[in-house]
């Protein structure tokens, strides 16, 4: 029987294709003594036996798909599991105590995973994790239990899953995941953000997805909608193959404005950027005509790894994204990461309310080594582009402040080496705090520029999380409120004759834009995939109009009046 259900579209499209579910099993196990002790040890060790062969595949697909520095910490797994110091133990716990070979596993790991953790060294920190994961895979061997193995995918599929973090998105194959399907998040979620980056349909925050579909079911996602059909009938996937056809021809349509330029119909030209997480995705920025990068979130480097990129390897990031973009500008926002961005090898401590916590902007400036590290990078870098930097989550001016002095000491120090470094890099924030909207008049005479971080904005200013689907009802964009913020942030730049950029998703957002070309917003900085949609809605527009309309809003008084109000006009 077909089912349907609905959540948010997070990316356009259409997939159709078998159920791969990305879910925790369950590992539970008891602590029931067995009677026959040799063939309770026959067991474990066929369990270590199995889960090397799955290591191996694993690795070897890793290094084909990913690269041989991300299957590097499946060897290490391996080394684990060859370990007699961590072997001989569980199976002495099995003939001496009579232990199940799962509990005899799972409280020797644990003694070691204690014991490494809590040393302060980062190397011993890591084996725990080691420790943990390998456990995890030699315990569901013993209990007959499937792990999934994103990175073993080698099939045509749509994923399921709880959420996709982009630790877990690093580990996709991309030739073969077709869509996926979550049970949470929200259109500015980090998994919403990536699919459309990857141009992956997408539905998020369907509450539970995971629950309805089961393994090999066919899937079909609507990403325009937020539909998610599960086993349809064949007519229904004749209709939607169709719908498929005729997307794809759209897309092919626009491609017809790549090279123009974005102005409005009263010949006011605006900035149409793209937004980046790793040099892979400059294929979109040049396929879809963007006229610079709004914002390189570089966190994306530091992920899905188990060390920090190093001083060169980044340079090689930045330099190659620079080169690529000839003399357009980019602009990078420096470490973004906590919030539901993580990086396990770092050891945040969790928090109540991580996405008020300990991150971004806050940690660099407490872990400066980090900060300076990548502030040389770029610096270094600098010379082969048109270089902007920008600060993450900035809530005071004497954190810019701070973090500009930082800057300028590493750019006096790489001076002093004989480092080239070019002396026209702008220096910005992201404008994501409602304290640092209020004082944007005060930010505007220190800075080059703001870019509006409007994922964050809208989640502070409304108090309603980004990720929570129950709250997504009071996650409104278009709310005057915001609208007003962004007017203030705009028009106290343009006093300053500094310009302004919104980076977050509303940048794209087909309902925004009349909005935001009328408040005078002078960079769109967008998922590639939404920047030739966007050029022809701007060609169609007058800005004169526009700024009368925006006035309109910033005076009603609900999100709803101000989308009727615009969608009286397109
Ligand atoms: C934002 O907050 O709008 C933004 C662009 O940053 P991120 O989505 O990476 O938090
Ligand atoms: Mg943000």
């Amino acid at each position: 029987m077909a089912k349907s259900l609905n959540g948010i579209g997070a990316s356009d499209g259409i997939a159709i294709s078998k159920a791969y579910l990305l879910i925790e099993p369950d590992l539970s196990y008891s602590n029931d003594k067995i009677s026959d002790v040799s063939a309770e040890v026959e067991k474990f060790q066929n369990a270590i036996n199995q889960s090397k062969v799955e290591l191996m595949q694993i690795r070897n697909n890793a290094e084909v798909a990913l690269g041989a520095d991300k299957a590097a910490i499946f060897d290490a797994h391996l080394l684990v599991l060859e370990d007699p110091e961590l072997i001989s133990p569980i199976e002495d716990n099995i003939k001496n105590n009579q232990a199940n070979a799962a509990s005899a596993l799972m409280e020797v790991a644990q003694n070691f995973i204690t014991i490494f953790e809590s040393m302060d060294n980062e190397y011993m920190k890591e084996r725990a994790a080691d420790i943990r994961d390998v456990s995890k895979r030699v315990l569901s061997h013993i209990l007959g239990v499937k792990l999934p193995n994103p990175s073993m995918i080698d099939e045509s599929v749509v994923i399921i899953a709880e959420d996709l973090t982009p630790s877990d998105t690093a580990q996709l194959n991309k030739e073969f995941v077709q869509g996926f399907v979550t049970n949470i998040g929200g259109r500015t979620s980090h998994s919403a953000i990536m699919s459309r980056s990857l141009e992956i349909p997408a539905v998020v925050g369907t509450k539970d997805v995971t629950e309805q579909v089961s393994e090999g079911d066919i899937v079909i996602v609507d990403g325009s909608t937020g539909e998610v059909i599960i086993n349809p009938e064949a007519s229904v996937i004749e209709s939607y193959k169709e719908k498929q056809s005729a997307f794809i021809a759209e897309k092919e349509a626009l491609k017809q404005l790549i090279n123009d330029p974005s102005v409005s119909k009263d010949g006011v030209h605006v900035e149409l950027a793209a937004n980046i997480g790793t040099p892979d995705d400059l294929v979109g920025v040049k396929n879809n005509g963007a006229e610079g990068i709004g914002l390189y979130r570089t966190e994306f480097l530091y992920m899905g790894r188990d060390q920090m990129p190093s001083e060169d390897e980044q340079f090689e990031a930045y330099k190659t994204v620079l080169s690529a973009m000839e003399g357009k500008r980019v602009v990078v926002r420096t470490l973004d990461i906590g919030g539901d961005k993580e990086l396990p090898y770092l050891n945040l401590p969790k928090e109540m309310n991580p996405f008020l916590g300990y991150r971004a902007i806050r940690l660099c400036l407490d872990q400066q080594d980090i900060f300076r590290t990548q502030l040389r990078a770029l610096l270094r870098a600098s010379e082969f582009g048109k270089l902007s930097i920008m600060f993450p989550m900035i809530a005071t001016i004497n954190e810019f402040r701070s973090a500009k002095a930082i800057l300028e000491e590493e750019k006096s120090k790489l001076a002093e080496s004989g480092v080239n470094v070019s002396n026209d890099i702008e220096l910005g924030i992201m404008v994501e705090i409602p304290s640092t909207a209020a004082m944007a008049d005060i930010f505007a005479k220190e800075v080059d520029f703001f870019s509006i971080g409007t994922n964050d904005l809208i989640q502070y200013t409304m108090a309603a999380d980004r990720m929570s689907e129950r709250v997504s009802y009071l996650y409104q964009p278009y709310n005057p409120a915001i609208l007003r913020l962004v007017k203030q942030v705009i028009d106290a730049s343009h006093k300053e004759g500094k310009w302004t950029g919104m980076c977050g998703e509303m940048a794209g957002d087909t309902t925004a834009i009349p909005l935001l070309l009328g408040l005078g917003l002078d960079e769109f900085s967008m998922s590639a995939t939404s920047i030739l949609k966007a050029r022809k809605q701007i060609k169609n527009l007058s800005q004169a109009d526009m700024k009368k309309l925006a006035e309109k809003a910033i005076n009603c008084a609900t999100q709803e009046e101000v989308v009727a109000l615009v969608n009286e006009i397109q």
